[in-house]
C-alpha cells in the first residue's frame, strides 16, 4: 500500500510570526453583489470575469488545506456570498466537514436579500449563526445607503433566518450624518428581536464616490450617546475577533464594537482572507498577499499549499495601520471590502 508522503509543516497549527495562532478563514465566495452600499463599492463597480473566479469545487479544495492546517471555524463572504450560484453545495460541503468534526463552524456574512429563500437550506445545510448587515430601519435610508430598495426583503430574511433556527448578529457601520442619531434605536430594535448587533467604524478600503472622512464616526462618540439610554456594562464574551462586546440592561442580546481606527484590535488577530480569486492576504489593511491559484492547481496540491500557507505566515503584517490623522483617514488601501472579503 502506498503511503502519502506528508512536508514536515503539513498538519502543524498555522502560527504567524508573531506567533499569533490562526484558526479562522474568511472566504470571499464572489466579489459581486445585488446592492452597492456607498461605502463599500462605486456604482459603476468593474466585476472581475468569471474565468478568473475559482469553482466551487476548488474553494473546497482550498478549505480542506486551510482545515489540514487547523483552521477551525470557515466565514463564507464576499461580496454577497448568496449570489453566487450553486452556494449551498459549498455550504453543505463545509457543513459536512463541521458534522465530521474536522470544523468547528461555518457560517457566513450576508446582506440578508436571498434570505427568505434561503435561510432554511442554510439551517438544514449546517449553518447555525449568521450575520446580516444592515444600517438602518428606515426604507428611504436603505435606499440611500444601498442604492437598492431592499429594506422589506432583508427584515423578511431576518424574520426567515430565525424562523429557521438560525442565530443572527447584525452589523452596522456607524456612519455621521446618516445613522448617527438612529444607532440608540437599531440598538432597541435588536433588543426587541433578540439580536446581538455590533458597530463597525468606516475603513478606508477602495475608492467610492463620498469622501471616507465625511461619514467617519468615531464609536467612542456612539457609545457615550448609547449609554443616556442603556446600561452598558463589558462583557467577557470573546470571540477571537476584533469586536469588544457589552452587555445590554439585562437583555439577552450583546453588542460589539469593531474600532480599527479609534482602538487597534490587531494584538490578538487569529484570521486570513481568501479571495474568490485564490489570493490569500493575511491583514485587511495591507496588501500583502500570495496567490494560492497556482499551488492549487499543481500535481502536489497538498504539500504545495501547505508550503505556501507557511510562506504567507512569515508575511503576516503586525497590524493595519488605518487612523485619523488632522482630519484625514490613512493607512489606506486601494482594495474594496467586497474584493478582499469583508
Ligand atoms: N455582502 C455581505 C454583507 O454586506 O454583509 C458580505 C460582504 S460585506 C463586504 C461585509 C461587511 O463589510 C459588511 O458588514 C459591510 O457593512 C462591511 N463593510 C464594507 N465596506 C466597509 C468599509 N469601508 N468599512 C467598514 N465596513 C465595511
Ligand atoms: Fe454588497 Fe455587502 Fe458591499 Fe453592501 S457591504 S455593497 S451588501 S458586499
Amino acid at each position: 500500500m502506498d503511503v502519502p508522503v506528508k512536508s514536515s509543516s503539513e498538519n502543524k497549527q498555522l502560527t504567524d510570526q508573531f506567533g499569533r495562532t490562526i484558526n479562522y478563514l474568511r472566504l470571499s465566495v464572489t466579489d459581486r453583489c445585488d446592492l452597492r452600499c456607498r461605502y463599500c463599492m462605486a456604482e459603476d463597480m468593474t466585476f472581475l470575469p468569471k474565468s478568473d473566479v475559482l469553482t466551487l469545487e476548488e474553494l473546497c479544495e482550498l478549505s480542506s488545506a486551510f482545515i489540514a492546517r487547523g483552521v477551525r471555524r470557515i466565514r463564507l463572504t464576499g461580496g454577497e456570498p448568496l449570489v453566487r450560484k450553486n452556494i449551498l453545495w459549498l455550504v453543505r460541503a463545509l457543513g459536512s466537514k463541521v458534522e465530521q468534526g474536522l470544523l468547528d463552524e461555518v457560517t457566513l456574512t450576508t446582506n440578508g436579500t436571498q434570505l427568505p429563500t434561503m435561510a432554511e437550506d442554510l439551517y438544514r445545510a449546517g449553518v447555525r449563526r449568521i450575520n446580516v448587515s444592515l444600517d438602518t430601519l428606515s426604507a428611504e435610508g436603505f435606499k440611500a445607503i444601498s442604492r437598492r430598495d431592499k429594506l422589506e426583503t432583508v427584515l423578511e430574511g431576518i424574520q426567515a433566518a430565525k424562523a429557521a433556527g438560525l442565530r443572527v448578529k447584525i452589523n452596522t457601520v456607524a456612519m455621521r450624518n446618516f445613522n448617527e442619531t438612529e444607532i440608540p434605536d437599531l440598538v432597541e430594535w435588536a433588543v426587541q428581536e433578540g439580536l446581538d448587533l455590533t458597530l463597525i467604524e468606516t475603513m478606508p478600503l477602495g475608492e467610492v464616490q463620498d469622501a471616507r472622512e465625511s461619514s467617519y464616526l468615531p464609536l467612542t462618540a456612539v457609545k457615550n450617546a448609547l449609554e443616556q439610554r442603556f446600561t452598558l456594562e463589558p462583557s467577557t464574551h470573546k470571540t477571537g475577533g476584533p469586536a469588544r462586546y457589552f452587555s445590554v440592561g439585562d437583555s439577552k442580546s450583546r453588542l460589539g464594537m469593531i474600532t480599527p481606527l479609534t482602538n487597534n484590535f490587531c494584538d490578538g488577530c487569529n484570521r486570513v482572507r481568501v479571495t474568490c480569486t485564490g489570493r490569500i492576504y493575511m491583514c485587511l489593511g495591507q496588501d500583502d498577499h500570495i496567490d494560492l491559484r497556482a499551488a492549487l492547481r499543481s500535481q502536489g496540491k497538498e504539500e504545495e499549499l501547505s508550503a505556501a500557507l507557511d510562506t504567507a505566515m512569515g508575511l503576516k503584517p503586525k497590524g493595519h495601520d488605518f487612523a485619523m490623522s488632522n482630519g484625514q483617514m490613512v493607512g489606506k488601501v486601494d482594495r474594496h471590502m467586497s474584493q478582499t472579503g469583508g
